[in-house]
């Protein structure tokens, strides 16, 4: 391979980074199992299913074939006015796996753009009940739901990117972050803030959104699914739409299928991505009932004609044929394996290779749930030198500020597990 360094230093932007200063980059050639190759020849174990979507990890033999067959076919046609076998076995196993209540699914290409299609509709949802006044999101602090203006707007106002696009955001309502942690004892205090922030200003909110259970990019805690429970509860009280953002939790990642499983609850509207795929391609998807997919298409009056509304959406690679097809032998392949059980015995392991990290006063907290192991530093890391020596040392770990955090397929093995984890705290203290 010719030196691809230098003209990506020159010429490509890279998440979340300066061109005059970018954090280095290492350039990969393939990667297998759970083993990413780098030019040059090194190996390296993955920690991250490459941001929680490779759940199978890389170059998967069903995964290849899956795409294979229907690149053979067609890899795209426009979804308006045609629909195809891949849309529809996806969403038909979608709609399988998630509670009863889901009926409808809107395919659309990344997660950032599956929040906007469920704001628009809990939006479209209130417009078309005659109450465009109820145009606000109320969320928790601390979330994470995407880089497009929208789901920027529920991001967190502090850790997130308010301060840069000060003005261009829609104001939203924000209450407290749940603070009791999951597993630990239900505090009714942790929900006050949202029922009163709810009740306030139940006239202009559309929907709650948030992310069930873990809060991911926005700071990876764990919080008490009871907080879900009350949340569902004083979201039919005051007649408000319920939106969970499942895209990082979905398919297996916090040791149930869903995260909202823990709290045995259903929103209004569901948002999935990253696993979706397998980690393949960029796909998403927004689950909602026939309750709200109806009242959105609820026919105009008053006009001189009467016809049924639309949703406002409708992305160039909707329900790309490649990327539901690989979904949906992602998501078969996730069912027919002992998922449950190797998540549990990821979680053991991580919690036990992770827990010594606590002794180190560099550190503030170790916490693990499902396939996800989180060391929270006092102090933010400095990503460019550990990443360094994780590569040296053959593993891929990706931090960001004060969090070194696991995410690894869920088909790694016991001993790469091990290593990865134990090389994680090594590289930190030692
Ligand atoms: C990653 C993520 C998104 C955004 O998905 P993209 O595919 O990066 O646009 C939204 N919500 C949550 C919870 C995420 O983890």
């Amino acid at each position: 391979m010719d030196n691809i360094l230098p003209f990506d230093r020159r010429h490509l932007w890279h998440p979340y980074t300066s061109t005059t200063d970018p954090l280095p980059v290492y350039p990969v050639e393939s990667a297998s199992g759970v083993r990413i190759k780098l030019a040059g020849g090194r190996e390296l174990i993955d920690g991250m299913s490459s941001w929680w979507a490779a759940i199978h990890g890389y170059n998967h033999p069903v995964l290849n074939k899956a795409a294979a067959d229907q690149l053979a076919k067609m890899s795209h046609v426009m979804f308006g006015g045609f629909t195809h076998e891949p849309a529809v076995r996806l969403a038909e196993t979608l709609l399988q796996i998630t509670p009863p209540p889901f009926s409808k699914v809107f395919f659309a290409d990344t997660g950032s753009v599956a929040v906007e299609v469920a704001v628009k509709m809990a939006l479209q949802f209130w417009h078309a009940k005659k109450r465009p006044e109820r145009n606000k999101l109320l969320t928790v602090r601390g979330g994470y739901h995407g880089d497009t203006f929208g789901a920027m707007s529920v991001c967190d106002p502090v850790s997130g990117m308010h301060a840069a696009f000060t003005g261009m955001l829609p104001p939203q309502f924000f209450a407290a972050m749940p603070r009791c942690r999951f597993g630990e004892e239900w505090n009714e205090s942790d929900f006050t803030d949202m029922r009163e922030k709810l009740y306030k200003n139940k006239n202009e909110i559309a929907a709650v959104i948030l992310e069930p259970v873990v809060q991911g990019a926005g700071g990876m805690r764990f919080y008490s699914p009871v907080y879900l429970q009350r949340l569902r509860e004083l979201c039919d009280e005051t007649d408000t739409l319920l939106i969970f953002d499942e895209i990082a939790t979905g398919f297996g990642r916090t040791g149930t299928l869903f995260a909202m499983e823990h709290a045995g609850v259903c929103p209004d509207i569901l948002c999935l991505g990253k696993a979706l795929s397998g980690g393949y391609l960029t796909l998403s998807a927004v689950l909602t009932t026939d309750a709200t997919a109806e009242t959105i298409s609820l026919p105009e009056t008053g006009g001189p004609m009467s016809s049924a509304r639309v949703l406002r959406h409708g992305p160039t690679f909707m329900a790309n044929p490649l990327a539901c097809a690989v979904a949906k032998a992602s998501v078969d392949l996730l069912l027919a394996s002992d998922w449950r059980k190797r998540i549990y015995c990821i979680e053991n392991i991580l919690r036990e290779t992770l827990s010594p990290a606590k002794d180190f006063p560099s550190v503030a907290d170790v916490r693990c749930l499902g396939a996800i192991g989180v060391i929270e530093m006092n102090e933010p890391v400095d990503v460019a030198a550990f990443q360094k020596r994780c590569v040296e040392k053959g593993v891929w770990i990706r931090p960001f500020g004060k969090l070194v955090y696991l995410t690894p397929p869920y088909i790694i093995a016991e001993n790469d597990l091990r290593y990865l984890a134990e090389t994680a705290v090594q590289l930190l203290f030692f």
